[in-house]
């Protein structure tokens, strides 16, 4: 097994629960993904956000609708 490197995200909200500060962020597959650990909810980004940012703003991409 792989053990993830997972880190929280200040400030993230999850587009599903609406829980803030419970966002992770990890590598899956090389893909940059989050995890809500309130819901469960998993979302991955897409390789232009990667390219865009390497980090801070990474989150914003992420909006509830
Ligand atoms: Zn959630």
């Amino acid at each position: 097994m792989t053990k993830l490197k997972k880190r929280f995200i200040a400030g993230a909200r999850c587009p599903k629960c609406n829980a803030q500060d419970s966002i992770m962020l990890f590598m899956q597959n090389g893909v940059e993904t989050i995890e809500c650990s309130d819901c469960g909810h998993t979302q991955t980004q897409g390789s232009d956000a990667q390219q865009k940012s390497a980090g801070g703003d990474l989150i914003g991409v992420f909006k509830p609708e």
